[in-house]
Parts: structure tokens; C-alpha cells; sequence
């Protein structure tokens, strides 16, 4: 079972548009099972023993190389995780992200999210495949310069461009409009 942190089978079926990430690191929900459970800690001795534990779990999670895609795992997968710490989140932090993504994306979000990640795996393959012309970078260049107020955190340079960059980029785009530097 992949997101299990027993390792033991289990009737509850994931969704499995979003996979659980694969690491080769050793992430600490297995190693440290006990940790994450947060609910099964008791409050007799300690008042504040639960919320100790809440922040050492969530502690343990920001430093885990997969936790943006355990999040999204945990999320879509309610069943498999109806408690404990996943991905830093409590159990009333995934319901309220889980309301937030049906109100933004519709009840079936897990698809949306699922869709979105297969297109930009799509689009980096095709990067790879096919890396940027300069006639590619002159134009992405030149669109930046003309958008006059760039908004953060898109905003590359700190100084505006001078008449002498203007034209050097001027040129590169003249070449690779001729396809002397495509
Ligand atoms: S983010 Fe936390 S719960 Fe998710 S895999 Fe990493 S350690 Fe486990």
C-alpha cells in the first residue's frame, strides 16, 4: 500500500490519479511511524502533550523531500488518511484544504490536479527534447520588456534595461527573425 506507514494491506482503495511520491530517502512516517500518530497521544500526564507532538511531526514533515506530493496524495486520498500528521497537515487542516480545492476546482479536483500534472510533465519533456531557440529567447526577452510593470515575484532585474541592452536584444531578435541565429 503505498502511502501505508505500516506497510500493511489494506481494503480502502487510493486514488491513484495521484500517485504516493517515490523517494529513495528514508521518509521519517516510516521510519518513525509512532511520531505521526498524533491522536493516539496521551494528554493524562501532559495537557499540552498532543500539541508537543503536532509540532513535532509537522517539524519532521518540512524537511521531507516529497512532502508537496505527499500533500497532494494526502489529500486526495481522505480514506486512507482520516488522522495523524501527513505532509505537515492535522486532520483539520486537510478538511479545510480539501473544501478550498472543491470551491476552487469542482468536486472532482483530484482530476483537475492530476490533468494539470500530466501537461506540465508534457511540457518539460518537450523542453528537454527540444531546448529553447535564440530566436525562442530573444522573443521571451523582448516580451518581458514590454510588459511595463512586471508583478513579483516574475520581476528578474532589479534595473531598468538600458537603450544599449534594448538594442543589443534588438539585434539578436533581427538574426533570429532572418534565421541567421535560429
Ligand atoms: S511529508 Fe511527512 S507524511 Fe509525507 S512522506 Fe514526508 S515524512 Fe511522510
Amino acid at each position: 500500500m503505498p502511502g501505508s506507514r505500516t506497510g500493511t494491506a489494506t481494503l480502502v482503495p487510493a486514488d491513484t490519479r495521484i500517485p504516493f511520491p517515490i523517494s529513495d530517502q528514508p521518509l521519517a512516517c516510516r521510519t518513525k511511524p509512532a511520531l505521526f500518530a498524533i491522536e493516539d497521544v496521551s494528554t493524562a500526564d501532559d495537557p499540552r502533550a498532543r500539541e508537543k507532538a503536532t509540532t513535532e511531526a509537522k517539524q519532521a514533515c518540512s524537511g521531507c523531500p516529497v512532502v508537496t506530493e505527499c500533500l497532494k496524495w494526502a489529500l486526495a486520498n481522505p480514506d486512507l488518511t482520516p488522522t495523524g500528521v501527513w505532509a505537515a497537515s492535522t486532520k483539520r487542516d486537510r478538511t479545510r484544504l480539501r473544501k478550498q480545492l472543491v470551491a476552487r476546482l469542482g468536486a472532482d479536483w483530484p482530476g483537475v490536479v492530476a490533468e494539470q500534472e500530466r501537461r506540465r510533465r508534457e511540457r518539460e519533456r518537450t523542453v528537454r527534447v527540444a531546448p529553447p531557440t535564440v530566436r525562442d529567447r530573444a522573443f521571451a526577452r523582448l516580451e518581458l520588456e514590454l510588459v511595463p510593470t512586471r508583478p513579483e515575484p516574475y520581476n528578474p532585474w532589479k534595473q531598468p534595461i538600458t537603450p544599449q541592452q534594448a538594442a543589443a536584444n534588438r539585434r539578436v531578435l533581427e538574426l533570429a527573425l532572418t534565421g541567421k541565429a535560429a
